[in-house]
């Protein structure tokens, strides 16, 4: 059952949002190589509480840490841990914070300095599907209609594996509610899109096949052929008016812009 949010419920998913994208913000502010997921997930836990805020995924089906940190091979679901990035590293940054009773959820994935061009276009493109899945987020559509725009830029153009096992979802109340929306599908398939739905879409795109493993931790989700893998999300309501993107990943982006250690993505 998909319950669509009244403009008071979106404004206030729009501040836990909001906060989400500050906190993936300071975490770009930190990254460096030499630092290490456990370092930018403490940093990104006290940002939260320091707002008066809960972090959405610590605790959530025992999930240990407030950030997934998703490295290369990596795709969603990494638990941080004590070993340093290096230059050639891309790192996917999912947060979510829980706020006033609702969550907020987006993810950016980084790039060092010393990461080639190959796996650049790949994030470049992957943040691209995003937009283009965000775009068909209006009233009449379908989620299908998601899922196809986002699986046909990847696939058909760029000849990249779209992960199947994991898809987008909406939320509100809780961190994960119906629908599901896949990054692969059929044009006028699935759930219709009305006024006041809210989904995080969240396309997961690997630069060689689809396919993915489970690590033994029970979270972490690997590209089977372990070549990297890259993740951009936005939590988006649903207006009359259009497709309203509730996290900002401005924040993230201007502080790239002048890092030194970090690549701007396109
Ligand atoms: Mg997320
Ligand atoms: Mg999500």
């Amino acid at each position: 059952m998909i319950y669509h949010k009244t403009d008071e419920e979106i404004e206030l998913i729009r501040k836990s949002c909001l906060l989400v994208s500050k906190t993936l913000a300071h975490v770009a502010s930190i990254l460096k190589p030499g630092i290490t997921g456990t370092k930018i997930d403490q940093e990104a836990e006290q940002f939260i509480r320091d707002h008066g805020a809960i972090p959405g995924f610590k605790g959530y089906h025992d999930f240990p840490a407030t950030l997934c940190v998703s490295k290369n091979e990596t795709v969603v679901h990494g638990i941080p841990d004590g070993k340093e990035f290096v230059d050639t590293d891309i790192v996917s940054v999912d947060c979510g914070v829980y706020w006033n009773e609702f969550y907020g959820d987006a993810a950016y994935s980084f790039a060092f300095k010393g990461v080639g061009e190959e796996v650049i276009k790949l994030m470049e493109v992957t943040k691209e599907c995003l937009h283009k899945g965000i775009e068909k987020a209006v009233v009449g559509n379908r989620i299908g209609d998601i899922s196809y725009a986002v699986q046909s830029l990847a696939e058909k153009e760029h000849s990249y594996g779209v992960v199947r096992e994991l898809v987008g979802h909406g939320i509100g109340k809780k961190l994960h509610e119906a629908p599901e929306v896949p990054n692969y599908g059929t044009r006028g398939r699935g759930p219709k899109i009305q006024e006041g739905l809210v989904i995080a879409i969240e396309p997961m795109i690997n630069l060689g096949t689809k396919r993915v493993t489970q690590g033994d931790d029970g979270w972490t989700i690997r590209t089977r052929d372990r070549k990297q893998s890259a993740h951009y999300e936005h939590t988006v309501a649903v207006t009359a008016e259009g497709p309203d993107i509730l996290s900002d990943h401005s924040y993230v982006e201007d502080v790239i812009k002048n890092s030194e250690y970090l690549s701007e993505i396109r």
